[in-house]
């Protein structure tokens, strides 16, 4: 039951929206670093931040490990919170340089579950940022977990309003094929979905949603 509503859920909204294409970045670190930066903020700032490190050209983990962190803070000030998030940048490249040789490509034939509570540990990496970098950055199908998801899935009656994040993610992970694609899809379609109806105010009348069961006028979230 449940599973057949996350599919037809899926399924309105890709035909409403098609493919979101997500994530932005040409490379697995640019990806990582913009699940960094991108807490507390718009992608617009981000992007600005990223440009600043691509001209520099130091977007790369070496290039980041050799960095101090306030010229780093300098470089990302665009992003919001730059002496935090330089922290947390220097915090992810110290990890994988102490543990797996500076290289993204040694975490390749790590268990995914293993990696995410390694992932969880690096200081500042909380639970959506760690599964946007197990997601767009290594492929793994994991589901990323945020607020407009929370929104929809409550007020569609999919899970209480008080979820937690696991709970949340239990939701989703174990009623939909395990397909990094399709969860990178999802979520994605997800975000766009709350950006343009499912606000605090939800807009129901025109939402690729509407047919469904929903209750829309709830002040909780
Ligand atoms: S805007 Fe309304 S119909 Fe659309 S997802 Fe939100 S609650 Fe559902």
């Amino acid at each position: 039951m449940i599973s057949e509503r996350l599919t037809e859920i899926y399924q309105l909204l890709f035909d409403r929206f098609g493919p979101q294409n997500w994530w932005p970045g040409e490379t697995q670190f640019e990806i990582i670093t913009g699940a960094i930066l991108t807490q507390n903020t718009n992608w617009a700032n981000v992007e600005k931040a990223i440009a600043n490190l691509k001209s520099a050209y130091l977007l790369t983990p070496e290039k980041l490990y050799h960095l101090n962190v306030p010229e780093l803070a300098e470089l990302i000030r665009p992003a919001g919170y730059y002496n935090i998030k330089a922290k947390r940048l220097k915090s992810f490249v110290n990890w994988l340089f102490q543990n797996y040789d500076g290289q993204l490509a040694n975490l390749k034939n790590l268990d995914t579950n293993q990696l995410r509570a390694e992932l969880l540990a690096i200081k500042g990496i909380g639970c959506e940022t760690a599964d946007s970098i197990l997601l767009y950055a290594l492929g793994r199908p994991v589901f990323v977990i945020d607020a407009y998801t929370a929104r929809v899935a409550a007020r569609h009656r999919l899970i209480e309003p008080d979820a937690d994040y696991e709970q949340l993610r239990e939701l989703f992970q174990s009623n939909l094929p395990q397909d990094s694609q399709l969860f990178n899809e999802y979520h994605a379609l997800l975000v766009r979905l709350g950006k343009e109806f499912c606000r605090p105010k939800a807009r129901c009348s025109l939402c690729p949603l509407e047919k469904l069961p929903h209750t829309f006028n709830s002040e909780y979230f």
